[in-house]
């Protein structure tokens, strides 16, 4: 890795934050009339913690990352616009995104005008890691590895991880999105041997709480800083941060729905591979599955038909002929499986 005042944006690295009133003042007080609230007590009159350290605390706890590794935004997908702004240098640098991924890279890269290079996955859908090394150049600042990968359900081999960790000359996002349904563990265990790694995790699926919007980024102190100089001020409001310290304190409740939902993906696996409709299902490391079908089109129509959403994603790079398939509760797996055999 290069230093990292090589890799981000000029304006960036001089920029002067904003500098809100909960920043400048910390402390005991009793009068506050330093930010032009109004003094009048609803619960949610003053403006929220700018750090979210109360929420930084329990996470730091439950994933045993130090809180200054940590940076909260609203969805993953705040983090991901971040990056691009902190390091990419439009219409000059580029970013690295490994198809078929998520889709949001993309976007965020197009509304950023940042270049992107798009290197396909091999056909075990695992990074090409000689040819990502071959085409990272000096303005190559980003490399997107999302594992689990959403659509394809599978972890990258961690040796592939480690040599594209240890040889990219830029920062290496790992988009940890489904990590809690997978066999192995999270890499944010690595920041100390990488710095840079940039390890992103989320709210929105195993906690059950995609409606809050709250995405986390674990990575060294010096980028943290980075992430908290260019967000807004108030990202994550103060709902949310209530909300995901409930869900925090309570954090049998979602291994438990991991369980369940583990069980129901081998099920669901299970029971498809039965049908003559199903050509494959992928291994997944996630909630959901990629199924190869004879005909996606018209058995996604059917499906709606029948009042049951699936995610064509067939006409995608490597994807042809599949169908995504999210893991739901018993009673909408069965429900699924009843509507495909009368297929
Ligand atoms: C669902 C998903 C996310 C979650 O994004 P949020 O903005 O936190 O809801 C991130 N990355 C991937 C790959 C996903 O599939």
């Amino acid at each position: 890795m290069k230093a990292l005042e090589q890799l981000v944006r000029t304006n960036i690295w001089n920029l002067q934050p904003y500098a809100s009133a909960r920043h400048e003042f910390e402390g005991d007080a009793e009068v506050f009339l330093d930010a032009n609230e109004n003094p009048f007590d609803t619960g949610y009159n003053r403006y929220p913690d700018p750090l979210q350290w109360e929420l930084k605390q329990a996470i730091a706890k439950e994933k045993k990352v130090a809180a200054a590794n940590i940076f909260l935004g609203n969805g993953s997908d705040e983090a991901i616009d971040l990056l691009f702004r902190i390091f990419c240098e439009p219409g000059q640098d580029n970013a690295i995104i490994l198809p078929p991924t998520y889709g949001m890279y993309k976007v965020s890269a197009d509304i950023c005008n940042v270049q992107l290079q798009e290197i396909p996955l091999n056909n075990n859908y695992q990074p090409q890691v000689v040819e990502i090394l071959a085409r990272a150049n000096e303005y190559s600042k980003l490399l997107f590895l999302c594992t689990p990968n959403n659509p394809t359900g599978n972890c990258f081999e961690e040796r592939r991880i480690r040599q594209l960790l240890t040889n990219f000359p830029g920062i290496v996002v790992l988009d940890e999105a489904y990590i809690d349904f997978a066999k192995h563990t999270s890499a944010n265990q690595w920041l100390a041997e990488y710095p840079n790694l940039v390890v992103m995790q989320t709210f929105s699926k195993a906690w059950g709480l995609a409606g809050i919007r709250l995405g986390m980024a674990f990575a060294s102190e010096a980028i943290i800083a980075l992430f908290n100089k260019v967000k807004p001020p108030y990202n994550v409001n103060q709902l949310t941060q209530q909300k995901a310290l409930e869900a925090l304190q309570n954090a049998d409740q979602t291994k438990e729905w991991i369980q369940t939902i583990l069980e129901q993906r081998d099920y669901l696996e299970k029971e498809l591979k039965t049908l003559a409709v199903v050509e494959k299902v992928y291994p997944s490391d996630a909630n959901f599955l990629l199924v190869k079908v004879q005909d996606p089109l018209a058995l996604y129509q059917y499906l709606v038909k029948h009042k049951i959403i699936v995610r064509n994603r067939s006409k995608v790079l490597l994807c042809e002929g599949c169908l995504r398939i999210s893991v739901g509760t018993k009673e909408e797996n069965q429900q699924l499986l009843k509507a495909l055999k009368e297929y």
